[in-house]
Parts: structure tokens; C-alpha cells; sequence
């Protein structure tokens, strides 16, 4: 393991946590140590007839304050160690943000990139089978993550409905509205993150119209981020996927249906083409890394012109590129605060799909807002008490409720 593995990481934020709310060893005990975990072997037939095997995880972080909930990755590096680090961030981010949840993650080490549309639902499907026996909606509740999205969630949704022999839209949150989705869902990762760019500019005393705002990563989170970020009046000045960066492009829309008809950022044509590197280091009021983890690193932090970064990703920070952030004075909204918009939607439509009863969009976007602008508040609120970080005071308070949880169950038998 390298010293800057995501597992270190939530481990070494975990410790801090511990440590500024005066845990007992047995508590840290009882929270470093996630409480199940299923490693599968998932055989795909790919469309040529070959069957291929692949590996696929789901991690139960923590069930003590609810159902686990948690994405579901497609990506050929994930391994059982990130599972479980982005598994323990989830419990901490649903503990934050006030969700009667736990905390989860699975996967599959695949690149659903090399899959036609038809492996990728026979993998999605026995993946769904392999992990059946342990998820449902009153246990464990997966949702799309990095590349995966609703068309996965459907056939999760489905196989779970065919094997229980009625339909169960609350398996899986991140569903097609027709099937029980949510209004609002595809966008409230990037909606919450914009918020977080907005509170944190208020923060700072930056004027929110013509703020400028670099994006690592146009997926699911750095896209609608950027949507929302201009809609709220402020500038995306760059933006990058894992072919390259581009800075000064014309819109957001025209470089999104160029990427929507196949094309990358690098083949753009348009603007003028930059590295990721070179992305991270611009000189902008906000940085947005929302791509994969270890992006901010104590080789990369050095050159972090930004004033504030908001954490889109899970885990883009090494506790080494934080400390060189915090010293340089950088404002780090931090990925369990900043990217709960997600589970926050999530959450509505496992609420919806409980009720059989669907809201609007108007009441989504008031209710994502109200639970964000809490936390918020909260947050800000432990940062100046104490004088410790964003990220510190988001952890205090998201770690420091799920002890609290296990103190008041107690310990059985
Ligand atoms: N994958 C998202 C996250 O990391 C959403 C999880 C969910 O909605 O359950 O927060």
C-alpha cells in the first residue's frame, strides 16, 4: 500500500476525527472497522461468446444509524481497500448531512468503456445477483457512482424485483423517473456542489457574479456543476476528462454535445488545449476537482492558485495536499459536504418510492437546499468554535454523530 492510498487517507481524516472529539480507543475501534464485506467473482459472456471473469465488491460500511447507502463504481483500478474508503466516506457524508442512513460502496473492477450496451447489462445483472442476499431497500440501498448511472440502476432494480417477485423501486436510488426515480436526481450532485461554491465564495467575501471556476472531470458531477455554477452567474474558465483540459471554450453545452456525439476534450478543437496539471494550478477564485481520487497530492497542491476548492470527488485530497492547502490558506469545502447533494436526492426518492407518493421539482430543489445550507451552517459554525478546518469540523460532526449512535444502541449481546 502507498502511502497515499484513499484507504490512508479516510483512515488518517478518521484519526483526526477521533482524536479533536476525544474519543475512546474503543470508539476508534468501533469506527476504523467496517462491518461487512462481499468480494464476488463476476463472469461476464462477452458478445463474442469468451467468458471473462471480474471482480466486484460491496462494502456495509456502517449500519448503525440506518440502511447502508452507496454508489455502485465501474472502474478497472477499484480495488477492496478504495471500496472500503469510499464506503467509510459515505457513512460519515449521510451522518453529516443528517440522512437515517449508514454508509456503502461497491463495484466492479471493470472499464465499462470497453463493454457494448448488452455486457454491460449482463455484468450489472450478476453483479446484482452475486450482492442480492445482502442489499434491499430496508438494508442496503446502492445508487449510480463513477461510471455507472441509471440505466444500471434499472436492470439492479430489475433483477432485485424478478427474484423477490414484485417490483421493489427502493432497492436502488438514481432510477429513470418512470420506474421510480426522483426528479432532480440527475443533476443534485452538481446542484449541491454549486451551492458549495456559492457559500464558500460568500465565505470568502468574493462576489459570486463573474467568479471563475475551473472543473476537473466532466462527468456526472463536474457537467452539471458547471450548469449550475453559470445559471448562479459565475464563470467556468476551463474544464478537463481524462484525455486533457481545455480553457477559454466557448459553452459548456456546445463541449457537452461534442463529448454527447462521442468526442473528447482533448479532439475539441476549440479554446486552448491545457493539461490536467495545468488546470489545477490556474489561477481561478474556485477549483472543482470532481473526477477520481488523489487528484491534490503534495506534488500537485504546491501549485493550487485557487482561493477556495470544493471537493466534487470522493477523496480527491491526500492528508499531505490538505495540510499544504491549509498553509497556503486555501478554503477546501470538503467531498462529504460538498458532493452530498447526491445522496440528499437519493435519499427523497428512496423516501418517495417508501410513500408511492412524487414530489415536485420545486420541493426537491427546496429541500436539497435546506439540508445543505444546515450543514452548512453547522459546519461553519464548528470551524469557528474550534478553528479547525472545513474538513475537520464536516468529520466532528458527521464521525461525532455515528458515536453517538453506537453509545445509545450499545453493544450486543
Ligand atoms: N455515489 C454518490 C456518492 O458518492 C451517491 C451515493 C448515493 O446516492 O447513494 O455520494
Amino acid at each position: 500500500m502507498t502511502m497515499e492510498s484513499p484507504l490512508d487517507t479516510a483512515r488518517s481524516q478518521l484519526r483526526s476525527a477521533v482524536e479533536k472529539l476525544s474519543l475512546s480507543e474503543s470508539m476508534w475501534n468501533t469506527l476504523s472497522t467496517p462491518r461487512r464485506i462481499l468480494e464476488v467473482a463476476v463472469p461476464l459472456r462477452r458478445d463474442t461468446g469468451v467468458v471473462e471473469m471480474y471482480k466486484g465488491y460491496r462494502v456495509q460500511y456502517s449500519t448503525t444509524r440506518g440502511p447502508s447507502k452507496g454508489g455502485i463504481r465501474f472502474h478497472p483500478d477499484i480495488d477492496l481497500d478504495e471500496t472500503v474508503a469510499l464506503a467509510m466516506l459515505m457513512t460519515w457524508k449521510c451522518a453529516l448531512v443528517n440522512l437515517p442512513y449508514g454508509g456503502a460502496k461497491g463495484g466492479v473492477a471493470v472499464d465499462p468503456r470497453g463493454l457494448s450496451a448488452r455486457e454491460n447489462e449482463r455484468l450489472t445483472r450478476r453483479y446484482t445477483s452475486e450482492i442480492l442476499p445482502i442489499i434491499g431497500p430496508e438494508r442496503d440501498i446502492p445508487a449510480p457512482d463513477v461510471g455507472t448511472d441509471e440505466k444500471n440502476m434499472a436492470w439492479m432494480m430489475d433483477t432485485y424485483s424478478v427474484n423477490a417477485g414484485f417490483s421493489v423501486p427502493g432497492v436502488v436510488t438514481g432510477k429513470p423517473i418512470v420506474l421510480g426515480g426522483s426528479l432532480g436526481r440527475t443533476t443534485a450532485t452538481g446542484d449541491g456542489v454549486a451551492i458549495s461554491v456559492r457559500e464558500a465564495l460568500i465565505d470568502r467575501g468574493i462576489d459570486i457574479k463573474g467568479a471563475t471556476i475551473a472543473i476537473q472531470g466532466f462527468g456526472k458531477v463536474g457537467y452539471w456543476t458547471a450548469v449550475a455554477v453559470e445559471a448562479m452567474g459565475m464563470r467556468v474558465v476551463a474544464v478537463s476528462d481524462v484525455s486533457g483540459g481545455v480553457k477559454d471554450f466557448g459553452s459548456i453545452a456546445d463541449l457537452h454535445d461534442h463529448i454527447a456525439s462521442g468526442g473528447e476534450i482533448a479532439n475539441y478543437g476549440k479554446g486552448e488545449q491545457i493539461s490536467n496539471e495545468e488546470l489545477l494550478h490556474l489561477d481561478v477564485d474556485v477549483l472543482v476537482p470532481a473526477a477520481l481520487a488523489d487528484a491534490i497530492t503534495s506534488k500537485s497542491a504546491l501549485g493550487i492558485k485557487a482561493r477556495i476548492v470544493v471537493e466534487g470527488a470522493n477523496a480527491p485530497t491526500t492528508p499531505e495536499g490538505d495540510r499544504i492547502m491549509h498553509d497556503n490558506g486555501i478554503t477546501v469545502v470538503p467531498d462529504i459536504l460538498a458532493n452530498s447533494g447526491g445522496v440528499i436526492v437519493s435519499y427523497f426518492e428512496w423516501v418517495q418510492d417508501k410513500q408511492n407518493y412524487f414530489w415536485s421539482a420545486d420541493q426537491i430543489k427546496e429541500n436539497l437546499e435546506s439540508m445543505m445550507m444546515r450543514a452548512f451552517a453547522e459546519v461553519r459554525q464548528l470551524v469557528k468554535e474550534k478553528n479547525v478546518s472545513w474538513r475537520d469540523a464536516a468529520m466532528m460532526i458527521g464521525v461525532g454523530r455515528v458515536a453517538e449512535a453506537h453509545k445509545l444502541r450499545g453493544l450486543y449481546p
